[in-house]
């Protein structure tokens, strides 16, 4: 099975676009996202309504979809965040709601566990710290996890005997079948890891291959977007620079 992960697109309709004209013209069997679909950016609604309309896409819920479903306790959000949760609600329909309440907290097939967060708390914790990838991976069966969250692209791979390794996100890497992996596919809407450009990660089932690809999208239009709704000015400034 050819995968295309995806995460934290966050109302960003402009890098949304992008991913999905790459993937028209690159084809995978499924694509997967690790959540936020909504938060930060101006167009919640329009991403969602390009998701749905899509026969091989599935997302998982992410802690700004949960927030916005009041789900989730927000005090520890950011004001900025907050900020935009809000502008966000109120350009969503009852139909949207119901879209993003459909959302699982985890998915999982062919040995791949896809989720938000982390596997001891799929919809809020970050994964940063080495201590933490490792304690992680006991807590899931599955040979891959690939998890959103952090808006960095990283892979941690960990051998039978529990030495685990960090890769930075290359063009192609061939993962070991005797090693387990949590891979984090970055962000779409909002990368931190100093590249403005959306993130997509593939993953073949079969051959063990996994790819990461930036793409460039029109930051500005959707900067402009965001100024006319009055998103905070460093949820706008940040889109530049990937920070
Ligand atoms: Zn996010």
């Amino acid at each position: 099975m050819r995968y295309a992960i995806i995460s934290d697109i966050h109302s960003n309709l402009e890098a949304l676009n992008a991913v999905l004209s790459f993937l028209d013209l690159n084809p995978v069997d499924k694509i997967i996202s690790c959540g936020d679909i909504v938060g930060y950016g101006p167009d919640p609604k329009q991403c969602i309504n390009r998701l749905r309309l899509l026969n091989n896409f599935t997302s998982v819920m992410g802690n700004h979809d949960a927030a916005i479903l009041d789900k989730i306790d927000i005090s520890n959000f950011n004001n900025d965040a907050k900020d935009a949760i809000k502008l966000n609600k109120n350009m969503l329909s009852k139909e949207d709601f119901d879209y993003l309440s459909s959302l699982q907290i985890k998915i999982s097939e062919n040995n791949i566990l896809f989720l938000h967060g982390s596997p001891r708390d799929p919809i809020n914790e970050y994964l940063f710290l080495t201590e933490k990838f490792n304690q992680v991976m006991p807590l899931f069966t599955e040979k891959f996890c690939f998890v959103g969250h952090t808006h960095q692209p990283i892979i941690f791979e960990q051998d039978n005997k529990g030495n685990g390794n960090f890769y930075r996100a290359m063009e192609i890497m061939e993962l070991d079948d005797d090693k387990r992996y949590i891979i984090n596919v970055g962000s779409v809407g909002q990368p931190r890891d100093n590249n403005p450009q959306a993130c997509i990660a593939f993953f073949d089932s079969k051959y063990l291959t996994l790819s990461f690809k930036r793409l460039s999208y029109d930051i500005e239009k959707t900067q402009e977007k965001m100024a006319k709704f009055n998103f905070p000015e460093k949820l706008i400034h940040r889109l530049s620079f990937g920070i």
